[in-house]
């Protein structure tokens, strides 16, 4: 079967989409051909692949420091409410070493 258009765009990412999408709203007849799957680089590999692991890095981060904190103010404190700090510390490092 042989099929004609009047764009064939070769990729499938940010740049391609946007050519492709506005040859679509004039009327052009387009394919798309990638040689990886439909998405390209920021979709599948890039932006959004790293935005989700450098937010749990930061979030690991965060929680860590939160930890440190606790010790430091179990350190300054006695009784229950040094415990209690020390539990609580110990319990977001544990859910920290979880997210890695
Ligand atoms: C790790 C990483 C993080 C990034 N983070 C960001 C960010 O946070 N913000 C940002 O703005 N940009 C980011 N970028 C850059 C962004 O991904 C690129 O600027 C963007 O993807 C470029 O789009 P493009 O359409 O030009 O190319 P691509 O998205 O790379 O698309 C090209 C496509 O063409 C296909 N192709 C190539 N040759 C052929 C062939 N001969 N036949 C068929 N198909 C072919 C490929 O398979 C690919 O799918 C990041 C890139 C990387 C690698």
């Amino acid at each position: 079967m042989t099929e004609t258009f009047d764009l064939v765009v070769i990729g499938s990412g940010a740049a391609a989409q946007s050519v492709a999408s506005r040859c679509r709203t004039t009327g052009w007849t387009v394919a798309m051909v990638d040689k990886r799957p439909f998405g390209g680089t920021c979709a599948l590999r890039g932006c959004d692949p790293k935005k989700v692991l450098v937010g749990a890095a930061a979030a690991i981060d965060q929680l860590n420091a939160l930890a440190t904190q606790f010790e430091k103010d179990a350190g300054a404190a006695s009784g229950r409410d040094a415990s209690h700090l020390k539990s609580l510390a110990e319990t977001i490092k544990a859910r920290a070493a979880r997210l890695r």
